[in-house]
């Protein structure tokens, strides 16, 4: 049975929070994700929890749950407490035991500083040993909003602080140029090596500024392994926290080709919430683990509308994508809602206008994407401790 997000819940009725309450009655306990021996849990605490208080909370669930793993015969190999504020955001990570790479680790601290994660299992070559995170965001079909949501993340990672890097492998029709603002800016090459673009807080790159704009891209499958594998190799990436790879929709040549030559944490689905969109998703999850590559969450993207008065429509079927994620054994890392605003932002390259909150709805599109951002960074922590183990079975709240 494993460590179990039960088995948590369970230690945890036992500890006491600031409330007075145990963890789990208080609601300080957020979020817990478990499986094969590791857990990450999420605690919310008062904003003048300070950070004493935090490590001696984190050292009793600790014990908690190892005692009642141990009463229940079940391995722990580590677990991780994040400390998150009202808006889900961490303001300090400990545990994993004494070699955890995330231990006392603050947002101010960005994750390069630590050991690098152990290896995937998809490829032991690793083209780019100074990149933390390479997750790959993928779509059964094109048009779900797979680059909106890549660039809407890379952008959301990078507020929190990280340091992070976007690639365009849609090399078949490649969207960064306009959703980046990119068009009247040049590529500029230095020793035969690509500089990215340094826009909205991130190093992006892409293909559709080394081509001919307007003209079809049709790559053979040798080609387009060489032009995805140039875009990765010969960019001066530097130091990243984080690297984001909006990926060709479907099935094909470039995901193998990453596999390949990448050591990946995993990656991403986008999903619409309708059932025909779904079937998609599912085949493009079930290729990334015939790859070996771990399916770190599902977004539904479209999810519901915000009409000018404020009010939420349902119009294609939310939750859809969220019961797909759970059908599967997969981690939901968020919706976010049909918005014009971020069709028009996407279409005018200015994705950080996204995160002002000056939109229909208010803030619902920010937090929805800012959500996306912290979500995927506790997965992407939890598959990193993991290393690599083969297909895990996750239980997440
Ligand atoms: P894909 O990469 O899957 O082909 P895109 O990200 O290019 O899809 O999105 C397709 C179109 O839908 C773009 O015009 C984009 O601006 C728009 N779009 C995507 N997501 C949303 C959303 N949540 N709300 C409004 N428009 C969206």
């Amino acid at each position: 049975m494993g460590l179990s997000k039960d088995l948590v819940k369970r230690a945890l009725t036992t500890v006491d929070g600031p409330s007075g309450l145990d963890l789990v009655t208080g609601g300080e306990l957020q979020w817990v994700a478990a499986c094969d021996g590791f857990a990450s849990i999420k605690l919310n605490l008062p904003d003048d929890t300070d950070r004493p208080a935090m490590m001696q909370l984190a050292a009793e669930c600790d014990r908690a749950i190892r005692n009642e793993a141990a009463r229940t015969k079940e391995p722990v190999e580590a677990l991780r407490f994040q400390f998150v504020d009202h808006g889900g955001n961490t303001v300090f990570s400990t545990g994993g035991g004494p070699d955890d790479p995330e231990q006392g680790r603050t947002e101010s601290q960005p994750a390069q500083q630590a050991a690098s994660p152990p290896p995937s299992p998809q490829s032991q070559a690793n083209a780019l040993p100074n990149v933390t995170h390479v997750i790959a965001v993928g779509a059964g079909k094109g048009g779900v909003g797979k680059s909106t949501i890549s660039v809407n993340l890379a952008v959301a990672l990078a507020r929190k602080g990280h340091a992070v890097g976007l690639l365009d492998g849609d090399i078949y029709g490649p969207s960064l140029p306009t959703m980046l603002g990119l068009d009247a800016l040049e590529q500029s090459v230095i020793d035969n090596k690509l500089v990215p673009y340094a826009v909205h807080g991130l190093k992006a790159i892409t293909i559709g500024k080394l081509v001919e704009p307007d003209k079809p891209l049709i790559w053979r499958g040798p080609m387009a392994h060489g032009a995805f594998n140039q875009l990765i190799t010969r960019t001066t990436w530097g130091d990243l926290d984080y690297l984001i790879i909006d990926l060709p929709p479907g099935t094909g040549d470039v995901p193998l080709t990453m596999a390949q030559s990448l050591q990946l944490t995993g990656a991403v689905v986008v999903c619409t919430p309708q059932k025909v969109a779904q079937d998609d998703a599912v085949r493009a999850a079930r290729m990334f683990q015939q790859l070996g590559i771990e399916v770190l969450g599902v977004v539904e993207n479209m999810s519901y509308f915000i009409g000018d008065d404020e009010k939420e429509y349902d119009i294609v079927g939310r939750g859809g994508a969220e019961m797909m994620a759970q059908r599967l054994g997969l981690p939901f890392l968020g919706a976010v809602p049909i918005n014009t605003a971020l069709r028009a932002n996407s279409d005018s390259g200015e994705p950080t206008r996204n995160f002002d909150g000056g939109t229909a709805g208010g803030d619902r599109l920010p937090k929805s994407l800012e959500k996306l951002a912290t979500n995927l960074e506790s997965q992407a922590a939890l598959a990193a401790m993991r290393g690599g183990s083969s297909k895990p079975t996750l239980t997440i709240s």
